[in-house]
């Protein structure tokens, strides 16, 4: 949960979550410093830099990177990503030819170990509804104007397979180090709802 000011009433959402936790708590079902424990991780651990990362390492290092799209969920799980919501992971490398977009029509499934929490958009109803009837429209809500020789293509995620997108690397990024790559990789470009620039 995310701190929020004495003055503002809780959501419905808030409102439920705190009830939840006191009632697990008082039946001793979970440790407040589990809790604790959980919150930190997703509040301050895991993030988009964790999936940057990924990103920047699959575009320096060609073996890295043709693992990662043979079989993302084993060669993540050598580097310690793995766990919840990240168990099965398929990575959709971007080309000139084709690009990839991630949606999760039922919910709002993404890979979380590699992502953090996803953003409102991604789990609200217009996006998910249109991400598959018109992709283009979406791209071109967000700023992206995607040629029409480039196919688009959507993977609608679930609970079994979580997908994470490969963006192209961006011209004139050639001389740059695997941190200053990890540094241009967005949260946006990896769910394929943007494209990687340089700054
Ligand atoms: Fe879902």
């Amino acid at each position: 949960m995310s701190k929020s000011s004495h003055r503002d009433p809780l959501s419905d959402t808030q409102l439920r979550v705190k009830a939840l936790e006191s009632v697990l708590l008082e039946k001793g079902v979970v440790k407040q410093e589990t809790l604790d424990a959980i919150i930190d991780n997703y509040e301050n651990k895991v993030g988009p830099h964790i999936g940057a990362s990924v990103v920047a390492k699959a575009w320096t290092d060609p073996d890295f990177k043709s693992r990662l799209l043979e079989n993302a969920s084993d060669t993540l799980a050598e580097m310690g990503l793995s766990g919840i919501e990240g168990t099965h992971v398929e990575v959709k490398e971007n080309t000139a030819e084709l690009h990839n977009m991630v949606v999760c029509t039922l919910c709002s499934c993404y890979p979380w170990t590699l992502l953090g929490l996803p953003p409102t958009w991604y789990k609200s109803t217009p996006y998910r509804a249109r991400a598959v009837r018109d992709p283009r429209g979406i791209l071109a809500e967000f700023g992206v104007k995607m040629s029409e020789n480039v196919e688009v293509r959507v993977w609608d995620s679930n609970a079994e397979i979580r997908y994470l997108v490969l963006p192209i690397r961006p011209a004139g990024s050639e001389g740059l180090g695997e941190d200053e790559l990890a540094e241009l990789v967005t949260r946006d470009s990896m769910i394929g709802t943007a494209v990687v620039e340089m700054n």
